[in-house]
């Protein structure tokens, strides 16, 4: 029998939608790119960006900046991270999460993750209590939520102030109440794989006023913290505004213009689009007994766009050539357990530069049968399909190899 060989771009991003494509366009004819030129009292596109953000998720503030990695640095720095401060983390996350501790000269305590791609939260007492780390950096890595409530308990009895990264979490939530609001500080990403693209760009939401002025302050304000629509009060900035740097981490109104039409209905659609794909092709794989989707708990209000599978019982050899096999049959996936980081797949034994290897066993044992794959919109369902086909295929040829 022929082998399939599927067509299908799973690199493809979202486009913008008309409305930003007319915003920028606009824009880029007034010149007025930069969020703080004098604009005569109108608001910027950055500035009701941040003031629709907070609408969005319901904090009080959002502040907008270059990256994700910029909102979680400058999130860190606004809540007191000091050089030599111990951060905790989970092991499996984006290097951006262990770089923007090291920015703020901190030193990531790395945390393990179960099987479902969550932080393990046993190990985050142990880990809590050994390190005396006082805040975590929690990475919904892959979109991938944790027992929240279970967590801020954890928090709360070693005094752990909670940052939240949900770089893969917009528009997702735990029983009830959106990632981004259970801690000091929630990070989001505009980058174009995540859930809103503007190329490049970062929002922190916060209820907290003193994180709030800094975060602007930090961001590279010039004093026009005034122009931001969504702000606290400015004595609020009397308290920081001679002691606190400007790191010049703004956001261009030009990536603003392109992501504002894409919050509010476009999101809420993305979202729920996403989850078709991600159940269409749950269903179509339910096949492969190989291939162990993560559990994911009724209060999990998750957008998967993306998806996660362990490779179970498997050899090395074996999980090798199902990674190979469906590659060659056009199926691009990653793989979390390859010796050397390609693409996005860097894993925390490549981050050399956080000191001594930490080891992480179950982390190891975990990512090394962990597959990983984008779930474009533009699939269709006869494509989620012939995806979970190739994937049997490619599965069926590596369990005729030798064990
Ligand atoms: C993409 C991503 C980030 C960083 O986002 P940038 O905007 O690229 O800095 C952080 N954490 C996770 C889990 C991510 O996937």
């Amino acid at each position: 029998m022929a082998a399939t060989r599927l067509t299908i771009d799973l690199s493809r991003q979202e486009p913008v939608p008309p409305a930003g494509v007319e915003a920028a366009l606009a824009l880029l004819g007034s010149g007025k790119m930069h969020r703080y030129g004098e604009t005569g009292g109108v608001p910027s596109e950055v500035s009701a960006l941040e003031a629709e953000f907070a609408q969005q998720l319901g904090t009080r503030y959002a502040v907008a900046m270059n990256s994700c990695g910029s909102t979680m640095f400058v999130a860190l720095r606004a809540a007191g991270v000091r050089p030599g401060d111990a951060v905790l983390c989970n092991g499996f996350t984006l290097a951006p999460v262990p770089g923007a501790i090291v920015h703020a000269g901190a030193r990531p305590v790395l945390v393990e993750v179960t099987e479902d791609c969550t932080i393990d939260l046993d190990d985050l007492a142990r880990k809590a209590q050994a390190s005396g780390a006082r805040t975590l950096l929690l990475s919904h890595m892959r979109g991938h939520v944790c027992d929240m409530r279970r967590l801020t308990a954890v928090c709360a009895v070693y005094g752990v102030q909670l940052i939240e990264d949900c770089a893969h979490t917009m528009g997702a939530g735990w029983d009830g109440r959106a990632t981004g609001t259970w801690g000091r500080a929630g990070c989001f990403s505009l980058q174009s794989y995540k859930h809103a693209n503007s190329g490049e760009g970062g929002l922190l939401a916060t209820d907290d006023d003193d994180i709030a002025a800094q975060a602007i302050l930090l961001s590279g304000s010039y004093m026009f913290y005034g122009a931001h629509q969504v702000r606290p009060a400015d004595a609020v900035f009397e308290r920081w505004k001679y002691d606190t740097p400007n790191f010049s981490l703004r956001m261009s109104n030009l990536a603003a213009a392109v992501a504002r039409p894409q919050l509010g209905a476009l999101l809420a659609d993305r979202c729920q689009r996403w989850n078709q794909r991600y159940h269409w092709l749950a269903d179509a794989l339910a096949a492969v007994p190989q291939l162990r989707l993560p559990l994911r708990p009724p209060q999990e209000q998750f957008v998967a766009s993306s998806m996660q599978f362990g490779l179970v019982d498997l050899t090395l050899a074996r999980r090798q050539a199902f990674v190979a096999g469906c590659a060659e049959r056009g199926l691009h996936i990653k793989w979390f357990g390859a010796d050397e980081p390609v693409g996005f797949t860097s894993v925390w034994q490549h981050w050399r530069y956080l000191g001594p290897p930490q080891p992480l066993p179950q982390t190891e044992r975990v990512l090394s049968a962990l597959c990983d794959m984008r779930l474009p919109l533009a699939l269709t369902q006869a494509d989620c399909v012939a995806i979970a086909q190739v994937m049997a295929e490619a599965m069926a040829a590596a369990c005729r190899l030798q064990a």
